[in-house]
């Protein structure tokens, strides 16, 4: 066959795309080109379902290193002792662990979806809200912080089997000692999804959640920058959802738990090439310079927050200790929609997101906020200085969203800036 340009003209648009603007999606970065290299390799042509020694095909003895390279770099990088590197996305590991630690019907606390909580924490149309019974906790609207004293009250009176800390938009340090105190007080399991945060933690920039909870989920695609894809990890704690005890000890259970609940419980053969990929990335977050990189990321970071409340933008719990942050537009726009500001941002080539912010008056296809993050420009090489420019330029679009003008003359700035940080090798 001849080769298809009709997809590899999009690839290349895309990669255009991708070249030009200024990327704020908070869960985005750029992987490095053997990460890409490694995804787009013949690994791709491998089944192997099972795990690495205990297969279900044949010819897998090649695969099996690279897993098992890409678990035991996993485990370091945390300080973990069980690594499952096969789910397909952060939605996936998380359901897999509902499915070994949850029966159909079971309780579990999660943080508001719509004070930063991830669909995959009970929302209505997710497996997760369909399937079990989800109830929530919130953030102070005085503060925008976890309302710790309501997730404790709930956790008592509700005696969840499964508490989630982590979220998707939540600029925040979180007390997971604290989290875990209640948890064993009424005997459930506690797992912290890292998936936006992860690349940070692993730079020992924020608190290792592994110490703290039974089981941790993440996605390997956002601060953490590998492919796209999820990992389960545990620590030396874990815990015991059947009350049985084993003559090796409980881990060996919880891990044998939770192997099966991702194959064959929820997936069939894992993706070698994006395993591999895995292996890459964790290689690359174990080198001394992605910490370099993790403290500029969250460095720029509190400087565009700061630019951002500077101006008169109210940010949700005036700062951030990570890599992200929530804008709610009401304070300095009140007529201004997250969908519009969106739009108008994307024309300028500046990516974001609308989004929900806590107590937000708008529906979530309008929302009141924008979420901004710094993990993927500061992978184009962006410090401090360009995310004072940023701001402004975010700031003078906003100001005449719907001008056409306005938007292409920092369209032009947005270019001629981007043009100095070359992104692909290729
Ligand atoms: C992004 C995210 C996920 C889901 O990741 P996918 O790979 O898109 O399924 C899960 N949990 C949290 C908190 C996230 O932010």
């Amino acid at each position: 066959m001849n080769r298809d340009t009709q997809i590899f003209d999009i690839i290349a648009r895309e990669r255009e795309r991708q070249m030009k603007g200024i990327e704020l999606i908070a869960s985005e970065n750029f992987v490095s080109d053997q990460v890409l290299e490694a995804m787009g390799s013949v690994l791709t042509n491998k089944y192997a379902e099972g795990y690495p020694g205990h297969r279900y095909y044949g010819g897998c003895e090649v695969v099996d290193e690279a897993e098992n390279i890409a678990r035991d770099r996993l485990k370091q990088l945390y300080d973990a002792e069980y690594a499952n590197v096969q789910p397909h996305s952060g939605a996936q590991a998380n359901m897999c662990v509902f499915m070994a630690c949850l029966r159909p019907g079971d309780k579990f606390l999660g943080l508001n979806l719509s004070h930063g909580g991830h669909l995959s924490h009970g929302s209505p149309v997710n497996f997760s809200g369909l399937v079990f019974q989800a109830l929530d906790y919130s953030v102070k609207e005085s503060d925008g912080r976890v309302d710790y004293d309501e997730l404790e009250q709930k956790a008592r009176a509700e005696r969840p089997k499964l508490i989630i800390a982590g979220a998707s938009a939540y600029s925040r340090e979180w007390d997971y000692a604290r989290i875990r105190r209640v948890a064993d007080e009424i005997g459930a399991i506690f797992m912290v999804d890292m998936a936006h945060p992860a690349g940070l933690i692993a730079a020992g920039l924020l608190d290792n959640p592994v110490k703290h909870a039974h089981i941790v989920t993440t996605t390997t695609h956002k601060t953490l920058r590998g492919p796209r894809g999820g990992v389960i990890i545990m620590g030396k704690d874990f815990p015991n959802p059947w009350g049985k005890t084993t003559p090796k000890g409980e881990i060996k259970m919880m891990s044998a738990l939770l192997d099966s609940a991702v194959f064959p419980g929820t997936q069939g053969g894992p993706l070698e090439h994006v395993i591999a990929a895995k292996a890459v990335a964790f290689g690359e977050a174990l080198d001394p310079s992605f910490k370099v990189y993790q403290a500029q990321v969250k460095k720029n970071a509190a400087v565009m927050a700061q630019a951002f409340v500077d101006k008169g933008y109210k940010v949700i719990s005036g700062g951030t200790d990570n890599h992200c942050m929530l804008i709610d537009l009401r304070t300095k726009f009140p007529d201004l929609t997250g969908k519009v500001a969106e739009k108008a941002l994307v024309a300028a080539d500046i990516t974001t997101n609308k989004n929900m912010v806590p107590f937000d008056s708008r529906s979530p296809f309008q929302t009141s906020g924008l979420r901004f993050g710094t993990p993927a420009i500061t992978t184009r090489g962006l410090k401090e200085d360009r995310m004072l420019q940023i701001v402004d330029f975010i700031d003078t679009v906003l100001h005449a969203p719907e001008s056409e003008a306005n938007i292409a003359a920092v369209r032009a700035e947005v270019n001629r800036m981007m043009a100095n940080y070359p992104l692909f090798a290729w």
